[in-house]
């Protein structure tokens, strides 16, 4: 299968790389046509997974897609941006048409998920990489910035921490369980859900907004450097998987939590007075901590203890 037959095939067929909404024209010319409506702003991101890097090797290429389209996408949910569509530069060893296959529908499935649609991309033969760049729209002025948080707002995440850290024995195949908790921590690994609803739903609200792809304590030193201000989390509020805990303990979910990465969560600053209305509105809003003068980290244990976090992270202050 030649270059180009690959890419009609597999990409320029899916229903996920339809023109319509803001697309005007999609892939086939040389560039995409992109509507902005008037008073809104165009936003970007860029992503790239190598194998052996960032996946393993022999990873199920639909789960693979799905993960790296989700992944993508969040930085959208975290500046409170609407998706438009993404490009797609794909480096592949050798044109497999049942990976190809797998990996269209999976990217198939989180395109109709966050309503996101294919507008092009590049194809390349070489080790296997994926170069995912989405663009979103924002009204001019609101987008989520990390540098708006202020002495006083509460330090807010959008749901459950640790999953997808939790499920790295497993994604690794360091172990073997397919027990229901060990489902649900995988799905949370290869399927996140970028919180593109409730991004929006903090436009004109949060103060500053990330979505937590390191880790809590090391996302939250971006808020806390780029806003200028000091960040003090509460362990005990820190919200966990459930079926984490059930897994490996409260004690080792909790590190997670803290230190783990991919769970695409958002963590976001908020006047106190806007709380109360987000959640009467049903938005899934969790208090963890407190903005507070100076700068860094801090974690308040559940013995009263404040630990300072360093830039490294956990690892830090745990050595
Ligand atoms: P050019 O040589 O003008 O860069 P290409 O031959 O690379 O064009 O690509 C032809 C069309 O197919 C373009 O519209 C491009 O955006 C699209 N395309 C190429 N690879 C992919 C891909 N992996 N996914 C989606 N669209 C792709
Ligand atoms: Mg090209």
């Amino acid at each position: 299968m030649g270059e180009f037959e690959l890419i009609r095939h597999y990409f320029a067929a899916a229903a996920c790389a339809r023109a319509g909404g803001d697309v005007v024209l999609g892939i086939g010319d040389d560039c995409a046509l992109l509507n902005i409506p008037a008073g809104e702003q165009l936003a970007v991101s860029t992503d790239t997974l190598v194998a052996g890097v960032h996946f393993p090797d022999s990873c199920d290429a639909a789960l693979l897609a799905q993960r790296a389209l989700a992944v993508s996408t969040s930085d959208l949910a975290a500046m409170g941006a609407t998706p438009i569509g993404f490009t797609l530069a794909l480096t592949l060893p050798a044109a497999d048409s049942t990976w190809l296959a797998a990996f269209a529908g999976g990217l198939e499935i989180m395109a109709a998920r966050c309503n996101m649609r294919l507008i092009g991309g590049d194809t390349t033969r070489g080790p296997l990489s994926m170069t995912l760049t989405v663009f979103g729209r924002v009204p001019s002025g609101q987008a989520l910035l990390r540098s708006g948080a202020h002495v006083g707002d509460l330090l807010c995440v959008g749901g459950p921490l640790g999953a997808a850290a939790g499920a790295l024995p497993l994604v690794l195949g360091e172990q073997q369980d397919i027990g229901e908790d060990a489902l649900a921590l995988l799905d949370s690994y290869w399927s996140p859900q970028p919180q593109l609803e409730l991004g929006q739903a903090l436009r004109g609200k949060a103060t500053a907004a990330l979505d937590i792809s390191d880790g809590l304590l090391a996302d939250c030193g971006h808020i806390a450097a780029a806003s200028g201000v000091r960040l003090c989390i509460e362990e005990q509020r820190v919200p966990l998987s459930e079926a984490l805990v059930q897994w490996i303990g409260q004690e080792r979910a909790m590190q997670c939590g803290l230190t783990g990465g991919d769970d695409y969560v958002l963590a976001f600053t908020l006047p106190t007075d806007e709380l109360p209305g987000l959640q009467a509105d049903g938005w899934p809003v969790q208090v963890i901590g407190r903005v507070e003068p100076g700068d860094g980290v801090c974690l308040l244990d559940a013995g009263g203890n404040t630990l300072a976090v360093g830039k490294q992270g956990y690892n830090h202050f745990s050595a």
